[in-house]
């Protein structure tokens, strides 16, 4: 069962290309948009029309907060609210910190890649990472291996790491620091000497976005039942208001999905609270009471990706000026520090997997090519 990433987002050639050569075909999933209305769900076909109206409208110049924007920008209550809800659940976002140009750097990145289309790795994510990992040489991988101190100069980089078996010291020339930004940003890795002021600058620009992910399992009676329909149904109101099936994954699983504040307000909750108002929202979007959802339901997966400490949060967005941060974030520190993982994109592909994997290739070439 996934609980991260699922979906590619577009044609990003370079994920594209990898996952071609690992022969893992991709399924397109239907990007048609869907209102729970009344009792029945109403096709949206004005979506992304929408949202190119209002984010149409960014202005370029010093970055505002997307509520900043929306303030002035010339649209409907509606419109702004569907826009709003949408940078919040996507980018994972608050409203009042993320950066305006920052969003309309990325919808220009995602035009150039058909973003609006997603597809599915058909075998799923796990696929492409075991087929990664298969092409590395044996004993070449650690696990379970946790990086607690990073000391560098001139001479090379030492590396302190924790294992089940105690601690272990690795030296090499250079370093490439992948972890997620919210570890960064939790300052758990000790820098020997500290890492320079302006790279500490730019985590302050970059957020950590939250996300509240839930798996449903059901029985196959319930699902074969509704008529729930391919692609994105939002269903406003509900504390996880966000829907979709897992096609072609087995047809008695749906997603579940919220980002941003109300990601948030869910993370207060306990794991057991969290599920029953995941089951509460899918009740009324089915419009199925709770005893009969609970007779069919096998299992809630969810994974507490802010709680997690090898996470601290789903991914990032840039806040204010978190553009030029993004880009200060990923320059290499004197031939010894390297710096990749999805935060570090600054071409409006942050928070993906593609933008993840880009990074890792800049960052090759930079080694290759210093
Ligand atoms: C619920 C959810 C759904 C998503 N859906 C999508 C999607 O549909 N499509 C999409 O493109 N993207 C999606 N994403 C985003 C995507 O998963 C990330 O952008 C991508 O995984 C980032 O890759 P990364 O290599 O930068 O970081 P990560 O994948 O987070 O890898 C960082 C690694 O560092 C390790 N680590 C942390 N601390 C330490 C330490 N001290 N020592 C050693 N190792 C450490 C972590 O364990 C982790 O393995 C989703 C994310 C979430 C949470």
């Amino acid at each position: 069962m996934e609980l991260g990433a699922e979906f590619v987002h577009g044609r990003p050639p370079g994920l594209c290309s990898i996952l071609k050569a690992a022969g893992l075909p991709l399924f397109e999933a239907s990007e048609q948009r869907w209102r729970k209305e009344g009792a029945s769900f109403k096709a949206f076909p004005e979506f992304w029309e929408t949202i190119e109206k209002v984010d149409g409208q960014i202005p370029a110049g010093p970055e505002i907060s997307y509520v900043q924007f929306l303030d002035h920008a010339q649209a409907s209550p509606s419109e702004k609210s569907i826009a709003r809800a949408f940078v919040e659940g996507f980018n994972a976002a608050q409203a009042e910190r993320i950066s305006a140009q920052a969003v309309a750097l990325a919808d220009r990145a995602a035009e150039e890649i058909e973003g609006e289309k997603a597809f599915r790795v058909t075998a799923g994510y796990g696929a492409l990472v075991d087929w990664l990992r298969a092409g590395q040489p044996e004993n070449e991988l650690r696990f379970e291996t946790a990086v607690e101190r990073i000391a560098w100069n001139g001479e090379g980089v030492e590396v302190r790491c924790r294992t089940p078996g105690g601690i272990r010291n690795h030296a090499a020339e250079c370093v490439v620091i992948t972890v997620p930004l919210g570890v960064l940003k939790s300052r758990q890795i000790e820098f020997a000497p500290e890492l320079p002021k302006d790279k500490l600058e730019a985590l302050m620009h970059l957020e950590m976005g939250a996300v509240q992910r839930f798996v449903l399992e059901f029985d196959d009676v319930l699902l074969s039942s509704r008529n729930m329909p391919e692609g994105f149904v939002m269903a406003d109101g509900l504390d996880v208001p966000v829907w979709w099936r897992t096609t072609p994954a087995p047809r008695n699983l749906l997603v579940g999905w919220t980002g941003g504040p109300l990601a948030l307000k869910l993370g207060e909750l306990s794991g057991e609270q969290r599920r029953e108002c995941v089951v509460e929202s899918l009740s009324k979007m089915l419009d199925v009471r709770i005893e009969d959802l609970r007779r069919h339901l096998i299992e809630v997966h969810h994974h507490d990706w802010m709680a997690d400490p090898w996470s601290r949060g789903a991914y990032s967005y840039p806040g204010i000026a978190g553009i030029e941060a993004a880009r200060m974030l990923a320059q290499p520190i004197e031939g010894r520090l390297y710096f990749a993982g999805e935060a570090t994109d600054f071409s409006g592909h942050s928070g993906t997997v593609h933008g993840a994997l880009e990074s890792g290739l800049r960052v090759a070439r930079e080694i290759n090519s210093p």
